[in-house]
């Protein structure tokens, strides 16, 4: 079943793209993610393959060459991606979010002319905000910009940077030297191939092993002025509005794995017989099945939410809060069970489930984890 509701029609537009996605994930998304995640080698190979389907220019406005999608049929896009290759799932979700940062926060001419080009795989994007002593708290980066004529010199490191090793663009959070500690926020859109930047890939993850993740080392990297994003002193600021929508992405992702792990632990469990029966017939496995199925139904309808409340325009950030929490435990609750389902055979790699499980890992810790969200949440809800 779709991310949408039933009762939800898409144009005949979205249908397609739609409809595509699900069959390319299966057909060739799938064994490349599935080969990346024994060798550890990167799902950004089929970025060519991609920028020809449209799938980095998705939430571009279509007057600038992108196919213009609504944020819902975004979110049913990564969902149906995700239940194949959750790290293409993950790479696509990031480079969006930054397209959709320079969409909402960069002056003319740059962001039409930084638009256009979204769909090439020379504008692929990373959002670089995370350091070693700064993850659920940003607003500890020490990575530090110093006015120089023309633009600013960046010195630092930011760490767990998606999209990494490949990205064209590093959308990045840095403190602005001579302002006061807590108005020194900025957001830079810094070319990646710049002299002084080295990337190094982060070997070893559990899961999404197919997704880049680099440290990115900034070494009296030269960033012109017109590259700010958002207001001098508000870097804060537009990091967390923009988190705020890439969650949804994170949540989509997540719901797309619990639909895969719901899928294989349907089919073992209809085919594996133990006592003479299939084991589906046993009262404790239709329960992890019912389970999981409610936990799934609860999971898209949140993320359909907050996916809606983007396209109107509505400001809470509770919204994606809930669906990134909800959808990212469920996640991880329907991954052990359908691992629990398939017994020794899930504990394997050769089983997709096994995978599945360490994929769903992380989708409670990334872009906000879910301790994170809570607060986000309760803060929305519970303060004046
Ligand atoms: C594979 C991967 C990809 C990533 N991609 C990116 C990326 O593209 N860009 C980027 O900028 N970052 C990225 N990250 C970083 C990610 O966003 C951080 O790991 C995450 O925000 C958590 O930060 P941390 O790891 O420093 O954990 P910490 O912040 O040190 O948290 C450790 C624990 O303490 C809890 N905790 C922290 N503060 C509180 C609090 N106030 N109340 C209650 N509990 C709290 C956390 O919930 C967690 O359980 C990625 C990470 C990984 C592993």
């Amino acid at each position: 079943m779709p991310l949408a509701p039933t009762d939800f029609i898409f144009s005949e537009d979205q249908a397609l793209i739609l409809h595509t996605a699900s069959e390319f994930a299966r057909t060739e998304l799938l064994p490349l993610d599935r080969a990346c995640d024994v060798d550890e080698s990167s799902v950004a190979a089929i970025l060519p393959k991609l920028s020809e389907m449209g799938f980095l220019n998705l939430l571009v406005p279509e007057e600038l060459g992108g196919v213009g999608c609504p944020y819902r049929t975004f979110a049913a896009i990564i969902y149906e991606l995700s239940v194949w290759s959750p790290s293409v799932g993950v790479t696509l979700a990031v480079h969006s979010l930054v397209g959709g940062i320079v969409a909402r926060f960069v002056g003319e001419p740059l962001r039409s002319r930084w638009l256009s080009a979204w769909g090439d795989p020379r504008s692929f994007a990373a959002f670089a905000i995370s350091e070693a002593g700064a993850g659920s708290d940003a607003s500890s980066v020490k990575t530090t910009a110093v006015e120089v004529e023309g633009g600013f010199r960046i010195n630092g490191e930011k760490m767990w940077v998606t999209n990494g090793l490949s990205a064209g663009w590093l959308f990045t959070l840095v403190r602005l030297a001579g302002l006061p500690l807590d108005k020194n926020y900025c957001t830079l859109m810094i070319d990646a191939r710049l002299p002084g930047i080295t990337r190094t890939k982060i070997h070893g993850k559990m899961g999404i092993r197919g997704s880049e993740t680099a440290v990115v080392h900034f070494s009296d990297v030269f960033v012109p002025v017109d590259h700010l994003v958002g207001e001098l002193g508000k870097g804060l600021e537009t990091c967390l509005a923009s988190l705020n929508q890439g969650r949804i992405g994170i949540a989509a992702q997540a719901t797309g794995i619990g639909k895969a792990c719901l899928t294989e632990m349907v089919a073992y469990a209809r085919q594996r017989e133990q006592f003479g029966r299939p084991i589906g017939s046993f009262q404790a496995i239709g329960e992890m099945i019912a389970d999981s199925a409610v936990e799934l139904e609860a999971a898209k309808a949140l993320v359909w939410r907050a996916a809606c409340a983007v396209d109107a325009g509505e400001t809470n950030r509770s919204a994606s809060s809930m669906a990134k929490l909800y959808a990212s435990e469920a996640a991880n609750r329907i991954a052990y069970r359908a691992v629990q389902v398939h017994g020794g055979a899930g504990y394997v790699r050769e089983c997709r489930v096994e995978q599945l499980y360490r994929d769903a890992r992380i989708t409670s810790i990334y872009e906000g984890t879910s301790e994170i969200q809570r607060i986000v949440i309760a803060r929305e809800l519970a303060q004046p």
